[in-house]
């Protein structure tokens, strides 16, 4: 009885207060992920990169919007969102009572419009993305691939297929080749 006694006072209180009391959590803890929709450029790089599906885009093209959405009772806190975002836009904070009444409640989601080709009019990518894109590339003005690609930032890839093609056509021809 007294070797118990010794032993209880030597190891102290091994529980903790919580959820009476708030919880210490270890700094490196992963939690929820907070997504900031204003520097989200819908590339949906996260959505290719979460394991289980929690974050999906679904591309309208009669709206000419794409949504993002996450579910974050299919998360699992793995943390691959983030490395991947490259406008660090989503980040995972130390929130990790998720709780809720109504599985619904589980799940955000934003809309970004879609950007409308400049020869064809069809939606293609999203704008944010495509503004990104012509942002980077407008720093290597000097370099002419850049500024070319720049050029054709807003134009879709199969409108520039079809510039591709013509282009090799006329090459073909002005070497003889057509008959
Ligand atoms: S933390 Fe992992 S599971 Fe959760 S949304 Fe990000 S990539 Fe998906
Ligand atoms: S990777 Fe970042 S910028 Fe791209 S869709 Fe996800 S949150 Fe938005």
């Amino acid at each position: 009885m007294l070797k118990t006694l010794q032993g209880i006072i030597r190891t102290g209180n091994a529980t903790v207060k919580y959820p009476f009391a708030p919880i210490e959590r270890p700094k490196d803890a992963r939690g929820k992920p907070e997504h900031d929709l204003v520097n989200c450029m819908a590339c949906g790089a996260c959505a290719v990169a979460c394991p289980p599906n929690a974050i999906q885009m679904v591309v309208d093209p009669q709206a000419q919007t794409t949504s993002w959405s996450i579910n974050y009772g299919r998360c699992v806190y793995c943390g691959r969102c983030e490395e991947v975002c490259p406008t660090k836009a989503l980040r995972l904070s130390a929130e990790f009572e998720l709780a809720v009444m109504d599985k619904n409640d589980l799940e955000e989601i934003c809309m970004y419009t879609l950007q409308p080709c400049a020869e064809c009019g069809s939606p293609f990518a999203p704008a944010k993305e495509v503004d990104y894109a012509y942002r980077i590339l407008t720093q290597f003005i000097d370099d002419p691939d850049a500024r070319e690609a720049a050029g054709l930032v807003k134009v879709c890839p199969r409108c520039k297929q079809k510039r591709d093609s013509q282009r090799a056509k006329q090459g073909f021809g002005s070497l003889g080749g057509a008959s």
